[in-house]
């Protein structure tokens, strides 16, 4: 078998250049040259995953299929690579440290001096080739986290140095660069790309492409002067223009012929590319005949004067795909839940929404304002998708409204409730009573078996599925007959039928309200959209159409 190789993607100038999805663009179209790829994401954080990081400052916390909190990034590459990408592809230097500590403590070094350098690159070099070998991947593309010239992520640059150097042919870095257009100089400025160059040198590694982030598409005098003064050829300064749609970027690079150029540079076999599942996904997406408007019912959005949707990045996509699945273009607008908190009136505007989705979240904040939303999507038939908290505050909804009981509350905000709708999962108390919060919660795939002739049997179009989850509540199974008397259909179970996994009310009151345990955004791709999601838009273009 050939060797085994590793792209690193390095950011520079500044965050939020898009190394994310540039990783993934780059797996795509590797993949689509033949290639088995596989993605690593590496955190500088001294967390030990994203799991306890507050989704307003990170972002999501996307939930890997064996149970692993990580960063959205992993998210994109799932998406694009259309993979599974596992526990093994996601590192913080917390988790790095802890294994180093934990193998020292349990003498595996043999009594060496264990030291930050080598023994940590070493640590990180272990678990990329690791995570390599597990996905048993041709091309294995590294995302260094942070922007070269910080502190933080030198020692996984180092690490990239090491791997070079003992494998010079089977090692590439990418760097991922910013180019400005400072609006009263109106010109693209290089300097900032050509320190980061120099920076990324003095860590001892020499980029072999330059991907120039910018508003728009480099020409070839900067080309030049970057190729000069980077230590880069020409061809291997690639433009990256912002670009509308996301998934455009795979095409855009190919447009420069990046794939090639890697592979050459890699002592790859120059084998066919395609990319036609892609450029449909395209044309599909440029030529969508009307608009379908989303409201998603949220408190995860603003940070300061700065709406971010990061934090609903999944849930946003897999609109998307089903927007454009179903030919639409969608139109998705922030709705914060504390504006419905005792404002009845502000109600009213969500009947000029398509449809509507409460996604997860947690704690107090906003629900009452999601609650009040719910009611106002089931009296008034507006398509509703619930997920995860969405679809313990639907129920905690039927239950006042329906059923009667006023005082139905989750006990993850009142404890001492009389009707407990939503309560704890016995493990989950003991773990929260000795304040085990990180990676606690039930993470993951876990089979849900769906009740014939359920809405949700029919969407997915079998009896039993595997969807990924993260909560510590439940629905309480003492309320299951007196609500499903009452119109309430528990259409999704655990096999042992324990947990209820997915809410629905019947066709013949409610045109689609659906509502999920589990998340089933982390399992919705661009070429295959997920079930859930077709159905909730096909219903809100039937509501377009009335
Ligand atoms: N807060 C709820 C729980 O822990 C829901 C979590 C979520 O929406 N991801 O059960």
């Amino acid at each position: 078998m050939a060797d085994r190789k590793y792209i690193f993607v390095i950011g520079g100038v500044m965050s939020g250049v898009g190394k994310g999805i540039a990783s993934a663009s780059i797996g795509l179209i590797l993949q689509a040259r033949g290639l088995k790829v596989t993605a690593v994401k590496i955190d500088p954080y001294i967390n030990v995953d994203a799991g306890t990081m507050n989704p307003t400052e990170h972002g999501e916390v996307y939930v890997t299929s064996d149970g692993d909190e990580t960063d959205q990034d992993i998210g994109n590459y799932e998406r694009f690579l259309n993979i599974d990408i596992y526990r093994d592809n996601y590192m913080t230097t917390g988790r790095v440290y802890r294994s180093v500590i934990e193998r020292e403590r349990n003498l595996e070094y043999g009594g060496k001096c264990v030291e930050v350098v080598p023994h940590i690159p070493l640590e990180v070099i272990g678990r990329i080739k690791g995570a390599a070998e597990k996905a048993d991947a041709d091309v294995t593309i590294v995302e260094v986290g942070g922007t070269v010239g910080e502190y933080q992520n030198i020692l996984f640059l180092e690490a990239a140095r090491m791997m070079k150097l003992n494998n010079t042919d089977d090692v590439i870095s990418i760097l991922v660069s910013y180019l400005p257009v400072p609006s009263k100089i109106g010109e693209m400025k290089t300097k900032p790309t050509q320190t980061a160059a120099k920076m990324l040198n003095s860590a001892g590694i020499q980029p072999d492409f330059i991907l120039c982030r910018a508003d728009q598409p480099i020409d070839d005098p900067r080309k030049e002067k970057i190729a000069m003064f980077c230590n880069v050829h020409k061809e291997e300064i690639i433009s990256a223009p912002d670009a509308d749609i996301v998934y455009d970027i795979p095409l855009n690079f190919e447009k420069e012929n990046l794939s090639e150029k890697i592979l050459k540079k890699l002592h790859l076999e120059i084998t066919p590319l395609d990319l036609s599942p892609w450029q449909s996904l395209i044309e599909k997406i440029k030529n969508t005949s009307g608009s379908i408007k989303i409201g998603i019912i949220g408190k995860y959005f603003e940070t300061g004067d700065f709406i971010l949707s990061d934090a609903y990045i999944s849930v946003i996509e897999s609109l998307k795909y089903a927007a454009w699945h179903n030919g639409l273009k969608p139109e998705i607008h922030w709705l914060n839940s504390d504006i419905y908190d005792g404002h009845g009136e502000k109600l009213e505007e969500l009947k000029n929404y398509n449809c509507l989705v409460v996604p997860g979240g947690f704690g107090s904040r906003g629900v009452e304002g999601k609650i009040a939303a719910i009611k106002y999507a089931r009296e008034n038939k507006i398509p509703f998708l619930g997920l995860c908290y969405g679809m313990q505050l639907a129920s905690l909804e039927f239950a006042r409204h329906v059923c009667g009981l006023n005082e139905a509350h989750t006990t993850e905000i009142n404890q001492e409730t009389t009707n407990p709708i939503i309560h704890i999962m016995p493990e989950q108390a003991e773990k929260l009573a000795k304040k085990q919060y990180g990676n606690t919660m039930r993470l993951g795939n876990y089979p849900c078996v769906l009740k014939p002739g359920s809405l949700a049997a029919k969407l997915y179009d079998k009896l039993e599925v595997n969807e990924r989850h993260r909560h510590r509540y439940e629905f309480n199974n003492d309320y299951r007959d007196m609500m499903e008397e009452a119109g309430f259909i528990v259409s999704g179970t655990s096999p042992d039928n324990q947990l209820v996994e997915i809410i629905e009310l019947s066709e013949n009151i409610h045109p689609f309200f659906v509502a999920t345990q589990f998340h089933p955004e982390f399992k919705s791709r661009p070429l295959d959209p997920h079930p859930l999601f077709l159905g909730l838009i096909k219903a809100g273009l039937n509501r377009l159409r009335a």
